[in-house]
């Protein structure tokens, strides 16, 4: 066992991983329908053939460069474990930050109703309703396979009976249904002409239209704001995820908008401008 990944770490090393030996515990775990830990404290003996078979199988697609989460079909965000399938952009921790932003703007709210546009595998939109259990979610995709992963998840966790999901085009299935306290998004952003040079784990396996944000990348974020503006209740929060260098341009748009007030962007945890939030005003 220890051999095996060992020998492991070595090979995904050679073939350009970055964390080569939590690969090989993940993919491992995953096989022995355990976790990480147990594999130290409970697997002493040998791998069996077939199980040994079926990793190789899973460190050859990791080798091609094959996401783990893909792979395992599972993905932790904000500590909920999801699955996910190549329908869906693996969640991100930098995603985390817009969550916390949302939950604290909903402290003191009772009974909100949360709007998470283009939720993908749901990670958002599940994170809300798990942590505010008396807050109603609704959950939008172009993606009708995004959305059968995103309900199983609801489904996984309990939580279908306050997340209802709808298929359509950024706030168009749930306009009726307005005004909401939170909008929250993480729409595509990366510019069209910029994904050929993304890391090639992302570029060859996750879902370009979770990814493109049209020729400036702006372009979701922007359609996005003018349609939020009039569904926010007054004194209710937009809340958006954005690339690290879309400071500028999405901030100056959203001050356009005199019915808003900007917050201080928030920062990732590498220190980059990751998330923006603009106050309905009350007045
Ligand atoms: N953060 C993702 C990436 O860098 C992009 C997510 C998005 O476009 N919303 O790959």
């Amino acid at each position: 066992m220890l051999r095996l990944l060992t020998w492991t770490q070595n090979y995904l090393r050679e073939k350009g991983s970055e964390s080569p030996r939590l690969d090989a515990e993940v993919l491992l775990a995953h096989v022995l329908q355990t976790d990480r830990v147990k594999l130290y404290t409970q697997y002493a003996e040998e791998v069996g053939a077939a199980d040994r078979s079926q990793y190789k199988d899973l460190i050859r697609k990791r080798a091609e460069g094959a996401p783990v989460a893909y792979l395992v079909g599972r993905k932790e965000f904000f500590s909920l474990p999801l699955n996910v399938s190549p329908a869906v952009l693996i969640p991100r921790p930098d995603t985390e930050f817009a969550v916390v932003e949302c939950l604290d703007v909903l402290k003191g709210k009772a009974d909100p109703i949360i709007v998470d546009v283009g939720t993908g595998s749901g990670a958002i939109a599940l994170a809300i309703a798990h942590q505010r259990i008396d807050a109603r979610v609704l959950a939008t995709d172009l993606s009708p396979e995004a959305l059968a992963v995103a309900r199983s998840n609801a489904d996984c966790h309990d939580l279908s009976d306050r997340v209802t999901y709808f298929e359509g085009d950024l706030l168009a299935p749930v306009a009726d249904l307005g005004p909401f306290d939170v909008i929250i998004s993480n729409p595509p952003y990366i510019a069209t002409d910029v994904i050929p040079s993304l890391e090639a784990g992302v570029r060859d396996f996750e879902p370009h239209l979770a990814l493109d944000g049209g020729p400036d990348g702006l372009r979701v974020a922007s359609r996005l704001i003018e349609q939020a503006v009039p569904l926010l209740k007054p004194g209710g929060d937009l809340i958006l995820e954005i690339g690290s260098d879309q400071e500028p341009p999405i901030r100056e748009r959203l001050s356009c908008l005199d019915e808003l007030e900007l917050a201080p962007t928030i920062r990732d945890g590498a220190g980059h401008p990751r998330v923006i939030r603009a106050r309905r005003r009350t007045d």
